[in-house]
This record gives C-alpha cells, sequence and structure tokens, in this order.
C-alpha cells in the first residue's frame, strides 16, 4: 500500500502507554495483562557476529487493546513477534503469556500454548493452495480433533464473521490478495483464540484492501475484545491501532496511546473511487 501519506503527528498521541492506565470506570474492572516481557533480550549468535536483536525490553499488553508495532527494518519487530507467539525464546529476560510464565517451557508445551491462545495471520496468507477457503479455515480444527460437523459449522461461522460467506469452495488462487488475507484471518480466529498476532497482514495488499483488512480487524477488537499485536511499517495503518510502539535497534523507542485511533471503515469511506477514475480516464 502506498506510505506516500504523512505519518500521525507527534502530538496525536497523548500518553505514554507503559506508564499505568487511567482507572477504569466504576464497575468496570482493569483488563488484565495478557502479554508480560520482563527484562526480555535476544541474541542471534552466527559465525561472524552476534547480532543483538532484542535489548531488555520490558513490555506489558493488557486483554482487548489493539497495538501497532512500527520500527525501521531490522529494528527487531520480527524478533519481538516471534517470542510473543511463543515460536522462538528469550536469550535473557521472562516471557509470561495469560498468567503463564513460558520462558522456560519445552517446544511442545509451548505449541500448546500457542495454539490455545493465539492465531497469527502472516504477509503472505500462508493458505494450502488447491484447497477450499472453508478447507483452509477447518484446518486447525482438524489438528485440535474436532469432529466434521463440527468443524463444518464453526468453519463457516468464522468466514461469514469476515465476510467470506459466498466464497466457501473457492481455492486461493480464485481468491483476491484481500479475500485470501481475509481467510487467513477466519483460519486464525476458528479457535477463538484471545490473541491475533500480525506481521505486515496488508504488506502485500493495496489501500482500498488494506483499509479493508484493518476495518476488520478493528471490528473484532472492538465487538469480540480479542487483542491485537500488528506490526506494520505503514502509518496510516498505525494510525488504526489504539497504541504504537517503535522499536529502534533492538528496543522499544516510544510506546505510545493514539488518541486519534484512525476508523478504517471511514476511511475507506472516504477513499476516492478509483475504479471510476480509472475508467473514466481511460475513456476516450
Ligand atoms: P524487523 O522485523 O524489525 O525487520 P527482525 O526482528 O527481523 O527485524 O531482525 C532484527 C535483527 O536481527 C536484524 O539485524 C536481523 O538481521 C537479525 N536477525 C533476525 N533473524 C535472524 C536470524 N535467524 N539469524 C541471525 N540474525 C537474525
Ligand atoms: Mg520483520
Amino acid at each position: 500500500m502506498a506510505s506516500n501519506q504523512e505519518p500521525p503527528q507527534p502530538n496525536a498521541y497523548r500518553a505514554r502507554a507503559d506508564v499505568p492506565p487511567e482507572p477504569a470506570p466504576a464497575g468496570r474492572p482493569m483488563a488484565t495483562p495478557l502479554i508480560e516481557l520482563h527484562g526480555v533480550a535476544k541474541d542471534y549468535v552466527t559465525e561472524a557476529v552476534t547480532v543483538h536483536a532484542l535489548r531488555q525490553v520490558d513490555l506489558i499488553i493488557r486483554r482487548g487493546e489493539f497495538v501497532a508495532m512500527v520500527g525501521q527494518s531490522g529494528s527487531g519487530k520480527s524478533t519481538m513477534m516471534n517470542i510473543i507467539g511463543c515460536l522462538d525464546r528469550p536469550t535473557r529476560g521472562r516471557y509470561v503469556l495469560d498468567d503463564l510464565d513460558v520462558t522456560f517451557r519445552s517446544n511442545d508445551q509451548r505449541a500448546v500454548v500457542r495454539n490455545r491462545l493465539i492465531g497469527f495471520v502472516f504477509q503472505g496468507f500462508n493458505l494450502l493452495p488447491r484447497t477450499t477457503a472453508l478447507e483452509n479455515v477447518e484446518l486447525p480444527l482438524v489438528y485440535r480433533g474436532v469432529g466434521a460437523a463440527e468443524r463444518r459449522k464453526r468453519a463457516l461461522e468464522a468466514l461469514g464473521s469476515v465476510g467470506l460467506a459466498e466464497r466457501l469452495h473457492h481455492t486461493p488462487n480464485q481468491l483476491s490478495g484481500g479475500q485470501q488475507q481475509r481467510v487467513a484471518i477466519a483460519r486464525a480466529l476458528v479457535t477463538e483464540p484471545p490473541l491475533l498476532l500480525a506481521d505486515e497482514p496488508t504488506g502485500n495488499l493495496d489501500t482500498r484492501t488494506s483499509l479493508e483488512v484493518l476495518g476488520l480487524l478493528q471490528n473484532l477488537n472492538e465487538h469480540k475484545g480479542i487483542t491485537i499485536v500488528l506490526v506494520t511499517h505503514e502509518p496510516d495503518i498505525a494510525a488504526c491501532a489504539k497504541r504504537v510502539i517503535t522499536m529502534r535497534d533492538g528496543r522499544v523507542k516510544t510506546d505510545l496511546i493514539n488518541a486519534v485511533q484512525h476508523d478504517a471503515h471511514r476511511a475507506l469511506a472516504e477513499l476516492p473511487a478509483v475504479d471510476e477514475e480509472t475508467a473514466a480516464e481511460a475513456a476516450p
């Protein structure tokens, strides 16, 4: 997606997110932490050098947050997502996910935690080719041993919730990029995890489609309470989150509440009608 738009202005952000939040309104308990990184560091040791991909990261993300992680290439965003996603382990420090210290758990135990708590969405969609949308979405339930009828029911619901009820039997190559990413989101959510991790989910999508996907993520966050952590290098995508963490050289450089969270659906409605314009230009 084009990144020629103005980055969010500093004054759009009102408060540091790493200081204790305001007390919850009466009658509503404050959301509990879902992700806790305590002094997390990650070194990659190669023959030639040791890369300090993360250095001493302290971070708490509470249930219901929608966090965008930004920063230059190589700043440690994917390393952080891999640790948060229990795909990799910190070299030093502790990682607590949903009150469970997963730092020293075995690979198998972390896989169990991952399957129970986390849905993943990737830039490249990672759908199985020659496999229908419905089958792709059913797959995580197959791994869980859910019976065929229940699988079908839940996959249908998930595809319905991403607006793809009409595309159940299409294979990935019969779907647009945006539709493929929506199938991937349905697949990530069919197990009803409380946490969705997305590394550059709109990296392969145009502006319009990116905003559609973001609108969907905002709905899931707002109405289903799913906690979302999303990596992006696009300021207009980050502006759709409630909190923006900027990484630099393996550290959290800034961590700010986004006081003017952009509404992706509204931004989409305000885009010029590209198709009509192009059509008009192409007309003799
Ligand atoms: P980002 O996602 O922000 O672009 P990464 O987390 O992928 O950054 O990388 C952080 C740093 O760690 C970079 O210097 C990168 O080259 C290095 N790095 C990432 N993965 C590996 C690896 N498997 N082996 C060695 N170095 C790595
Ligand atoms: Mg990356």
